[in-house]
């Protein structure tokens, strides 16, 4: 035998090793959960597997539920059978071999099913997922909030300054937040607007800059609803507030736009959150166009692909504040990628959009003083208890509308 067996061992032992880590573990099947959310509907994706580990995703996308819940019935038999610890191999799978570029439809289901993956792995080392993005950056993640925690009515239809103070104030009071955002432009935005109107919101920012002081961080969202000219007024009106950041000043994908505000404003961009991937992060960045990013985890490829995209935008300094109205399960997920990444700034997260948030999962995340403390279980930390879930079916998405005073299609 002499050699030849030297020869082969190590041989067989490898194989043995490679089927041990690489091929032990197969994706059974793939399903979504549909709970609805108050506006939308949030899309839970369940991933099984032949060892009995399960994990869970997030797929949410505004408006498109269905859409995204036939995206992964038509994905499933990609990665069906394939070991869900190889989650950049899945992604590759899932982006690239089905020819026609993913769109945010398809890509929300690809998040759904990479972020299941990745609590699979995380689940079966029996650490937190943070760990296998590098360990922890940090000992906790700041949070924002919105009026009444994310209470929709409060976010859509306040007023009045009186009426946004009072609102914000008792948000952050709910758990020591010191950071808020307010869309503060209510009602359909002309490519030029009123000087009535500019002098309304210069009156709103006026009053939550007076009534929460200099020690609360305000993010002002303009929900893409200008052109890029009338949000450099807007920009200039507001500077003397200072804002933390001017978000979507005018469309998100009128790049040179955002550049242009960028460069005539005195406030910080922000935008991103309609973006997916690497590839529409790109010109982004490339043109100075922001300083804050904010990719949706549910949105752009999952942690895989939001990841690279915190990566590519660290080379530029700019900072990433995930964009996140999402379920609880893709406030998790979010808090486990902000544990591991430098250029992570602040976390966005709804609290009171609807009474039961907190009861279709099983675990939550600790909030102290405006900080989220890390999820320690393994995995992603917190589960979808399918029977709670259950209990908030499907139901048509509420519809946002907006016209301007003539009849034309506004922007909300
Ligand atoms: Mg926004």
């Amino acid at each position: 035998m002499g050699y030849d067996f030297l020869m082969e061992r190590p041989e067989r032992m490898i194989a043995k090793l490679h089927e041990t880590l690489c091929n032990r573990m197969k994706i059974t099947s793939i399903e979504p959960l549909i709970v609805h959310g108050n506006l939308i509907n949030w899309v839970f994706v369940k991933v099984t597997t032949d060892d009995g580990l399960v994990g869970w995703g997030e797929a949410t996308l505004e408006w498109k539920p269905k859409g995204v819940v036939g995206c992964l019935e038509d994905l499933a038999p990609l990665v069906v059978g394939l070991d869900p610890r190889r989650t950049e191999h899945i992604w590759q799978v899932l982006f690239r071999q089905g020819f026609i570029r993913p769109g945010i439809v398809a890509l929300a289901a690809i998040s759904g099913i990479d972020q299941a993956c990745w609590d699979i792995h995380a689940k079966s080392l029996g650490v937190p997922l943070y760990q296998l993005l590098g360990g922890t950056v940090r000992e906790k993640v700041r949070m924002y909030t919105h009026l009444a925690g994310g209470e929709l009515d409060s976010i859509y239809h306040t007023e009045t300054g009186a009426q946004n103070v009072d609102l914000a104030q008792r948000a952050l009071d709910h758990r020591g937040f010191t950071a808020i955002k307010v869309l503060i432009a209510h009602g359909s935005t002309a490519p030029l607007d009123s000087l009535t109107k500019l002098r309304h919101v210069e009156s709103l920012m006026g009053a939550l800059r007076e009534g929460l002081g200099e020690g609360v961080d305000i993010m002002l969202d303009f929900h893409g609803r200008c052109s890029p000219d009338m949000g450099i007024q807007y920009g200039r009106m507001l500077e003397p507030f200072h804002p933390f950041w001017f978000e979507e000043p005018c469309p998100p994908d009128n790049i040179a736009g955002l550049a242009k505000v960028s460069r005539s404003v005195r406030i910080p961009v922000a935008s991103g959150e309609r973006l997916v991937t690497r590839h529409g992060f790109r010109p982004l960045l490339e043109q100075g166009a922001c300083a804050v990013i904010q990719p949706d985890v549910c949105h752009t490829g999952g942690i895989t692909e939001i990841r690279k995209i915190a990566s590519m935008a660290d080379t530029y300094n700019v900072a990433i504040a995930p964009h996140n109205p999402m379920g609880p399960l893709a406030t998790a997920v979010n808090l486990h990628v902000a544990m591991a990444t430098p250029n992570f700034l602040i976390q966005e997260a709804f609290f009171a959009d609807v009474p039961w948030r907190d009861d279709v999962v099983t675990g939550c995340v600790e909030i102290e003083d405006g900080y989220a403390l890390p999820l320690e279980a393994p995995g992603i930390g917190i589960e979808i208890d399918e029977h709670e879930a259950r209990k908030h079916p499907y139901k048509p998405d509420r519809i946002l509308r907006l016209f301007h005073a003539d009849g034309a299609v506004a922007d909300w």
